[in-house]
């Protein structure tokens, strides 16, 4: 069971949304931090752990900052997630740069920051090269271990997945890396998607440590760190339960004891299960309809919030005020994209809506924000932060209509 509280009291979040514009996301700064800290104790047996946030969850500067601050490191996957966690003042190998079918210029970047390059394939060991005039230092790969392991329900079967070096070219990239110049060789792999089973993470951890040894037996090459992606899932339904990660730091350690012989390095690149919980979508009912349902219509739509509409995703909502009334009303709860599957919710059984209740959607602190897009014409909404002294301070404001036709051309452009 996870319990969905909101963390601001009905009379504060009333007030506050009376105040600024709906829908907006709101962060927990404090929650975020504690959660942080949990996972750094779950880990501190092992030297040099480090969780790269998978910046693509929550791309903004102040998180990624004071998640910098903690001691945690970026995952970039592009141009734009470099910079950001450039300005959030993390630099050198405190970045991973995962990437797949990557542009020079994100590899130039990504060099020029000292970033770890994550390679996706053998041939970009060329690409490399080619992009930033010489080899790095610093080398990993990012493993597709195929059909030797089945991936995650989410992710999918490794062997359809775009993503990694297969088993029979990963000891290949190691020996040319080095011959290129490499001298430091990390690995990675990432074949979960939110999920909440620890042993599939645990297993995880088993197949790199023994590719570990096995790099070392035919290579002779020393791998210094291991990366086991993201993926670590949340409960996003009540009844879902969190992954431990006391336990799940307890049981890799176990394994790293028997496996593992030299101070090897454990990382994470965990972007959901760092800021999903503790972000909330605030939206206020425009419109109640009976109709062959009964629709509650929104402020926010699914440019807003990707996730129910795209994988049919549960994200839990509340009423500020009418938690304690019987949830005795169905609806299907919609958005105003000319899209129907705009829908946070359908058959949800709530209490009864009226025009202006305020809603909390639970659970958008990653990939929630950052999947936002502008169909329709869709304004991307501003995003607030709770800090920890309970003040609330403003981290994006929201897209004006300006911002939305910026891009556009009064005069065609000849050229
Ligand atoms: C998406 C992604 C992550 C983060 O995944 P979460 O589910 O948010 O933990 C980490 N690494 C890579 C390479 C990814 O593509």
């Amino acid at each position: 069971m996870s319990t969905k509280v909101f963390p601001l009291p009905e009379s504060e979040i009333n007030a506050f949304a009376a105040k600024v514009e709906t829908p907006f996301h709101i962060y927990d700064e404090a929650a975020i931090e504690n959660n942080v800290r949990r996972i750094q104790r779950a880990f501190a047996w092992n030297e040099g752990f480090i969780n790269y946030f998978a910046v693509k969850a929550l791309p903004n500067v102040n998180i990624v900052r004071m998640l910098g601050s903690l001691g945690f490191g970026a995952d970039c996957s592009s141009l734009a997630e470099l910079i950001i966690a450039e300005q959030a003042g993390i630099t050198g190998e405190r970045i991973m740069f995962t990437s797949n079918d990557t542009p020079d210029e994100e590899f130039r970047k990504a060099y020029e920051l000292g970033a770890v390059l994550n390679l996706d394939d053998i041939t970009h060991i060329e690409a490399v090269e080619r992009a930033v005039g010489s080899f790095p230092e610093t080398v990993s790969f990012r493993y597709n271990p195929g059909a030797e392991r089945t991936g995650n329900a989410i992710i999918g079967n490794p062997v359809e997945s775009k993503y990694g070096v297969t088993r029979s070219q990963i000891f290949d990239c190691y020996r040319i890396a080095k011959e290129k110049g490499a001298k430091h060789f990390m690995l990675h792999t990432m074949v979960a998607s939110n999920e909440l089973d620890a042993s599939y993470i645990v297993e995880t951890a088993r197949m790199l440590f023994m590719l570990v040894n096995e790099i070392r037996k035919k290579t002779g090459i020393i791998i210094e760190r291991v990366d086991l992606g993201g993926g670590v899932g949340i409960p996003y339904r009540p009844e879902d339960k969190a992954i431990s990660f006391e336990k799940l730091g307890d049981e890799i350690h176990r394994l790293y004891e028997e496996m593992v012989d030299y101070p090897l390095k454990v990382s994470f690149e965990m972007g959901r299960a760092i800021t999903g919980p503790y972000g909330y979508l605030v939206t206020r009912v425009r419109h109640v309809a009976h109709k062959y349902k009964d629709y509650v219509g929104v402020d926010a739509t699914m440019a807003d919030l990707m996730r129910p509409a795209m994988y049919g995703a549960y994200h839990h909502i509340t009423v500020p005020g009418k938690d304690d009334w019987p949830h005795d009303h169905k609806y299907d709860v919609t958005g105003s994209l000319c899209e129907n599957n705009d829908k946070f919710a359908i058959n949800r059984m709530l209490p009864e809506l009226e025009r202006g209740d305020l809603l909390i959607i639970h659970d958008t602190g990653a990939h929630g924000h950052s999947m936002g897009f502008n169909y329709n014409g869709k304004l991307r909404h501003a995003e607030y932060l709770i800090r920890k002294d309970g003040s609330i301070a403003m981290i994006r404001r929201a897209e004006t209509i300006e911002d939305y036709l910026r891009t556009q051309l009064d005069e065609p452009l000849e050229i």
